[in-house]
């Protein structure tokens, strides 16, 4: 079922959201081509076609590991932009946030990058004056080498989403790890490619005794979007959005995941379950 609690078990892990604040982005660009009259009703905008999404990231405890999945908005936004998405001047920074739900940011060994838009990795990295620096020098990060190299690219259509500062250092340091498909992180905690968003996005999965989590990041970033059909303009493979969708929704009702969005304000956690009319929605 779904829920807006922060915190959830899974077996011998302990799962907890971390909502690095909410931004408001443009409404038709979360849902591309579907009507507004259609996705407003299931996230109202504001007067200037705004829905509120969240940097949501979250922490698993293993009791050996504690994994940071995507790291947020980070504070590398000026103040223009800043103000643009309705954010706080000055940021709380992730480690605050995650201190604020009793996780010691300290203790983070392992942090993941679902992919490398600047709103899920731009608190990897803190900028100091002599450059910048892991915002969790204890962890190593890891992140897909498809998704890095096609950062490297800059193709104008999506050049603007990439911010070398998130990885690059973390890369040259030795704190970074590029992956392939299939990475086991830890144990149970595999990174998974979901085309579609993009070439290489990943999806993260953490099994433990028999009971999986999983977060698909922009796959589904709000549960208004597990219809498969209703895609981000932002996506740049929306036929694979939708293959995507079909095969990892149809595990996650089969196998009965718990499952978390990037960008949801709403839902902490959820299962999600068949439709008739729309295929997947939040489990009631
Ligand atoms: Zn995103």
């Amino acid at each position: 079922m779904a829920q807006t609690s922060h915190t959830a078990e899974l077996g011998d892990f302990e799962l907890t959201l971390v909502r690095d604040s909410v931004y408001w982005w443009d409404g038709g660009a979360m849902f591309g081509v579907v009507p507004k009259t259609l996705w407003s009703r299931k996230i109202p905008a504001d007067d200037q076609n705004r829905i509120p999404m969240g940097f949501n990231c979250y922490v698993i405890r293993t009791g050996e590991h504690t994994i940071l999945i995507d790291t947020g908005g980070g504070d590398k936004m000026d103040a223009r932009a800043r103000e643009r998405a309705k954010l706080p001047p000055v940021p709380e920074t992730l480690p605050v946030a995650i201190q604020r739900h009793g996780i010691d940011p300290e203790s983070v060994d392992i942090v993941i990058n679902s992919h490398l838009h600047w709103d899920h990795c731009n608190g990897n990295t803190v900028l100091t004056p002599a450059g910048a620096v892991p915002a969790f020098p204890r962890a190593r990060y890891f992140a897909s080498r498809g998704e890095w190299e096609h950062a490297h690219e800059r193709h104008p259509r999506d050049s603007v989403a990439y911010i070398d500062a998130n990885y690059d250092p973390l890369i040259e340091s030795g704190h970074m790890t590029l992956v392939e498909d299939g990475f086991e992180v830890a144990p149970g905690v595999k990174m998974l490619r979901a085309r579609g968003h993009n070439r290489d996005m990943m999806v993260v999965t953490a099994e433990s005794r028999g009971r999986t989590f999983c977060f698909l990041s922009d796959l589904a970033p709000t549960a208004a979007h597990l219809q498969p059909t209703w895609i981000p303009g932002f996506d740049l493979y929306p036929l694979d959005s939708i293959d995507s969708k079909m095969h990892w929704l149809a595990r996650a009702v089969e196998e009965d995941w718990l499952c978390g969005f990037a960008h949801d304000t709403q839902i902490a956690f959820t299962k999600i379950a068949a439709d008739p009319k729309v295929k997947f929605v939040a489990a009631e």
